[in-house]
């Protein structure tokens, strides 16, 4: 493997990039059949190099909190590892949730980037088999004793 424009050594089909050794050859490609999730292989096959080496080093969520003045009240994060950024969101608005039950909150405003995601939270439709428990989990969470209003936002 010389990586640098000449076909790969081992197919000898295209130039060999970093994307194609590590993922896109004949060679290697039945080894990430195995282990990915049918649910992320269009995303993970489909990504440029700089996208992949993000998908594979996992995701982190965030999510702040301000208070009714808009005073600070905290910044949180989780590594959720991989998958989609869809399921990602999710991620974000579910351990959101669960930290503003933590603190106490009767009053949340929640404000989501993801128009599918407010979509799903918000309905009763069934979402995409990838993130159903989540979505099951904040719209039991959304339901509790306090009031959470959802908007999306950029
Ligand atoms: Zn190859």
């Amino acid at each position: 493997m010389g990586l640098g424009g000449a076909p790969c050594t081992y197919c000898g089909c295209v130039a060999e990039t970093m994307l194609h050794v590590m993922r896109d050859c004949p060679m290697v490609m039945p080894i990430w059949l195995k282990v990915v999730h049918i649910s992320v292989r269009s995303v993970f096959f489909s990504s440029t190099a700089e996208q992949w080496i993000k998908f594979n080093l996992g995701n982190d969520v965030g999510w702040r909190f301000r208070g009714s003045d808009g005073e600070w009240l905290g910044r949180f994060t989780k590594h959720i590892g991989y998958g989609t950024t869809y399921v990602a969101e999710l991620w974000g608005v579910l351990e959101g949730l669960r930290q503003a039950r933590r603190l106490n909150f009767n009053k949340v405003e929640l404000c989501v980037d993801s128009m599918v995601v407010v979509k799903h939270i918000t309905s009763k439709e069934k979402s995409s088999l990838a993130g159903r428990s989540h979505v099951e989990h904040i719209r039991r969470l959304m339901n509790l004793e306090w009031e959470v209003v959802v908007h999306h936002s950029y």
